[in-house]
């Protein structure tokens, strides 16, 4: 089955007491039992919920995956997976990605003596050279957020499996619509579907998928015990949202394609972080695991003062300053203050995240009016 017609019919089936096409929102925390123990498979809404569950089925089904699970924010779901670990496991983690999980990893898990050791995953090597016997994970994120940098997963796939430890790809830039990294070897994928997956910016929610049966069971076991799970009504969002992901992500991906090739020719701008362009690094790997190259662009401009940036940043009249990303709406953010502020200075300049760095999530809107809206903000 074609990826339009999958991500229609994910998880949808009709309810079974009315024939409701669409999963109803079962508003419950219990079930009643016939007798102690007879049941229809749900007891409790903490374990088990039908509208979560219709949409876990359909995570696994947008991934290729044989599982999937729901949970109450992205950072949760990446929470979860750093359950599986125990004290004394090492974690190789990319050097460039999402604030928040650096944050969860450094400040949250460091002290449950749980080792993060941070290398730039582009080049495979760095994350051969940085295994040891106690490796139990590696997570990547792919493309960057926020300077779009492309890691082979295949590759690092292949590392992991020699080395025994597991790889979590966190896709959510990419979503599923892109690529998948299940095909390419992963053993979990991890998605903050708060952003494409939602698509319209009405609600948080984390997932995973994987496709080993005692995996799933470890990581089903852990989010009814840390409860980290989402409200039915949270769930039927985001079913409702992936209905239309691959016609948002195909009108994402054209709109990111002409703002990145318009701010390449801006005499403003001296770089563009987009891994469309050929002479991006990432380009053979984007060209080779991805389908397109999606609608998350950074930038930075001639004068790379925060002053300078700060103008652009408040003068968009469509583009809204926010942080988060993937709906249909343009967002532009500032990743140094706003979304990678938890990272400290040096590390964040170290990685070649600039104070004058500013982030696009291009939106669904009429391509030129985007483009008049930045023309006019840049000056
Ligand atoms: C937003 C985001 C997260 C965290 O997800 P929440 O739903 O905000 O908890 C993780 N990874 C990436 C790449 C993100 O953009």
């Amino acid at each position: 089955m074609k990826l339009a017609t999958k991500i229609i019919h994910a998880g949808a089936e009709p309810d079974p007491s009315t024939g409701a096409i669409m999963t109803p929102i079962y508003q419950t925390s219990t079930y009643v039992q016939e007798a102690p123990g007879v049941n229809k498979g749900y007891e409790y809404a903490r374990s088990q919920n039908p509208t979560r569950k219709a949409l876990e089925d359909a995570y696994a089904i947008l991934e290729n995956a044989k599982y999937g699970l729901a949970f109450s924010s992205g950072v949760a779901a990446t929470d979860s997976v750093i359950k599986l670990l125990n004290p004394g496991d090492e974690v190789i983690a990319a050097s460039d990605m999402y604030g928040g999980s650096y944050r969860l990893f450094t400040k949250v898990w460091e002290r449950y003596n749980i080792k993060f050791i941070y290398v730039d995953t582009t080049n495979p090597a760095n994350v051969q050279a940085a295994i040891t016997a106690n490796t139990k994970l590696i997570w990547v994120e792919t493309p960057t957020n926020p300077l779009m940098n492309i890691t082979d997963i295949e590759a690092i796939a292949a590392i992991a499996k020699k080395a025994g430890a597991l790889l979590c790809v966190d896709n959510t830039f990419a979503s599923p619509y892109l690529q998948n990294p299940m095909d390419s070897g992963a053993d979990i994928v991890m998605h903050s579907a708060t952003k494409y997956l939602g698509g319209h910016s009405d609600v948080i929610q984390g997932c995973l998928m994987m496709n080993d049966a005692a995996l799933r069971e470890k990581l089903y076991f852990i989010q009814k015990s840390c409860g980290a799970v989402p409200g039915p009504m949270d769930c039927f969002l985001v079913l409702r949202g992936i209905k239309t992901l691959h016609v948002r992500m195909k009108q994402h991906c054209e709109n990111g394609a002409i703002i990145a090739h318009h701010l390449s020719q801006h005499p403003a701008v001296v770089k563009v972080y987009w891994p469309g362009f050929e002479d991006n690094a990432g380009y053979a790997i984007a060209k080779k695991q991805m389908r397109d190259f999606g609608g998350m662009i950074s930038f930075e401009l001639k004068d790379d003062s925060i002053s300078a940036a700060n103008k652009v940043l408040s003068s968009t009249k469509i583009f809204a300053l926010a942080e988060s990303l993937g709906g249909v709406e343009s967002l532009i953010n500032h990743p140094a203050s706003m979304t990678h502020a938890s990272i400290p200075r040096e590390e964040r300049i170290k990685n070649g995240l600039s104070d004058g760095l500013i982030r696009l999530s291009v939106g669904i809107e009429d391509a030129g009016d985007l483009v008049a809206d930045l023309n006019q903000a840049i000056g």
